[in-house]
């Protein structure tokens, strides 16, 4: 065991978006597979399957991104709002906010005169930034920011579909649905090892339950396909 590489200082940063992005290219596969291996199924043209998969693609992409777009906006604005109120604050009772700060950092261990000492400096550099950090826990480099975060998600959407559109373009057409199937499982077989792996977790068994899921969905799509092959 290599004590050498602290894997554990490094896992949640990571973990936040390699999982954002894993979870979304699951997404993004599962929906678009189900979509072309059922309408493989159900007996249509190459054209059509191909069409279902791009425009399948292009509405998950826009539906993850608003999604995000809407949900981190909405920490965005509860960010900007305790913000406000900060700087409200500072301005009108800059001796209570000095006293506040002071005991965040007596409550952070430091002795009486030190705690003082530090809430003084750090209020003279930029007392607002020492409020949002220590007071709100708001960084920089956490802050919310929503146009990233639909762009991301709608990438990794994007990349996940990819795999099925691709078996949908270039497979035999007699075969789409078995191919596209397979391809899936394989897909969804990396990806969930992946995710697991990000967040310390056997990564077999999370190959095993995004995949089983994925099984299930391509099942279900092939089924209902098949009924309209049959009732056409
Ligand atoms: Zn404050």
């Amino acid at each position: 065991m290599s004590r050498s590489r602290h894997p554990e200082v490094h896992r949640s940063d990571r973990l936040g978006w390699l999982r954002a992005a894993v979870l979304g290219a699951n997404d993004g596969i599962v929906s678009v597979a189900g979509l072309v291996v059922g309408i493989a199924a159900s007996g249509a043209p190459a054209s059509t399957v191909l069409a279902t998969g791009v425009a399948g693609t292009v509405a998950g992409a826009m539906s993850m991104a608003a999604g995000e777009y809407v949900s981190v906006q909405s920490q965005a604005d509860a960010e900007h709002a305790d913000l406000t109120v900060e700087r409200r604050e500072l301005h009108e009772d800059p001796h209570s906010e000095l006293d506040e700060l002071t005991a965040i950092y007596r409550h952070r261990g430091l002795s009486p005169e030190l705690a003082r000492e530090v809430a003084v400096q750090l209020t003279a550099h930029d007392a607002l930034a020492a409020h949002a950090r220590d007071e709100l826990g708001i960084t920089e480099e956490m802050r919310a920011r929503p146009i990233q975060a639909a762009a991301a998600s709608a990438a990794a959407f994007i990349a996940g579909a990819a795999l099925p559109v691709l078996t949908a373009l270039l497979a035999p057409h007699a075969h789409v649905a078995q191919i596209t199937t397979v391809s899936t499982l394989v897909g969804l077989c990396i990806t969930g090892a992946l995710a697991a792996q990000a967040g310390g977790a056997a990564p077999v068994r999370g190959a095993v339950r995004v995949m089983f899921w994925g099984a299930l969905a391509m099942a279900a799509a092939a089924a209902i396909g098949r009924l309209f092959n049959a009732a056409l």
